[in-house]
């Protein structure tokens, strides 16, 4: 039950929850590969994890891109020499009613949420079977992966999708010793939900406190918004988990929001 020098590449790893289950990981003795679009916080986040003894690379990386991925998960195995977890954490909101909604931006949000956790877990597999050493994937859900909200249409139905894509590579990877697993935060203060708060505002007509307190924590059991250390704590448990009894499972970490 240890990540200690196993191989982790993490998407969306330069900012927010990405970035604190890198940090997470290498403190746990994980070689990190930071992928992320966006390279100077990548290099920072590199750096920061350097910092504890373990190997990191920065992988540039737009996930709705083949090519990147492809490029990118070669990249974290000849720096890394493997990659043993993927943590498939990329991603964006867009807020818009559906009657509003460009087709454009549902394309964009289903691509990097959905092609983005299709094309790493190709990428990767394809690796950790070879290497005949077992695995764990990791996706990004959210409390959105089992109940809706209004005003996010492509997010609810991506999320949901992940489960799906989870149970298919716990099937298809038991036989190799590779897990599938989804985590499902509640809010967190990332600069994805700070975004939100006005638009939230603006398209409800409430201030933003009350977007924070009658919308987005409205229905934990004490009004907290989860942290990035709570759910970095979850990827370590999945990440370490050595055998798969653990698989094709989602786990809530909300403050009691959603209930299973
Ligand atoms: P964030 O905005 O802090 O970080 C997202 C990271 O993804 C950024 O570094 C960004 O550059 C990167 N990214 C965006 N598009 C990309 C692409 N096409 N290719 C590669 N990298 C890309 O957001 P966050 O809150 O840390 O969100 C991370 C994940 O957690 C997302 O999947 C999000 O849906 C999920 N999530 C967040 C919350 C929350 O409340 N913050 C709750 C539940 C789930």
């Amino acid at each position: 039950m240890s990540v200690k020098n196993k191989a982790a590449l993490v998407t969306g790893a330069a900012s927010g929850i990405g970035r604190r289950i890198a940090e997470v990981l290498a403190d746990n003795g994980a070689h990190i590969a930071v992928a992320d679009i966006n390279p100077a916080a990548a290099d920072a986040t590199v750096a920061e994890i350097r910092r504890r003894g373990v190997k990191s690379t920065a992988v540039l990386m737009d996930v709705t891109s083949e090519e990147q991925v492809e490029a990118g998960v070669a990249k974290t195995v000849k720096d890394l020499g493997s990659v043993d977890i993927l943590v498939s954490n990329a991603g964006v909101q867009i807020v818009n009613p559906i009657e509003n909604f460009a087709f454009a931006d549902w394309k964009k949000l289903l691509a990097i949420h959905l092609d983005g956790a299709f094309l790493t877990t190709r990428a990767c597999l394809k690796r950790m079977y070879a290497a005949g050493q077992g695995g764990s994937v990791i996706y990004m859900g959210s409390v959105h992966s089992k109940e809706a909200s209004r005003l996010k249409a492509p997010y609810v139905t991506a999320k949901h999708g992940l489960i799906g894509l989870a149970k298919v590579v716990a099937k298809e990877g038991a036989a190799h010793g590779v897990r599938a697993n989804v985590i499902c935060p509640g809010f967190v203060r990332t600069p994805l939900v700070e975004k939100q708060i006005p638009e939230q505002a603006r398209e409800l007509r409430i201030s933003e406190d009350d977007v924070i307190k009658k919308v987005m924590l409205k229905d934990t059991v004490d009004g907290e918004f989860t942290t990035v250390d709570d759910v970095a704590a979850c990827a370590l448990f999945f990440a370490g988990f050595g055998s798969n009894a653990l698989t094709g499972q989602s786990i809530v970490v909300s403050h009691g929001w959603f209930m299973q």
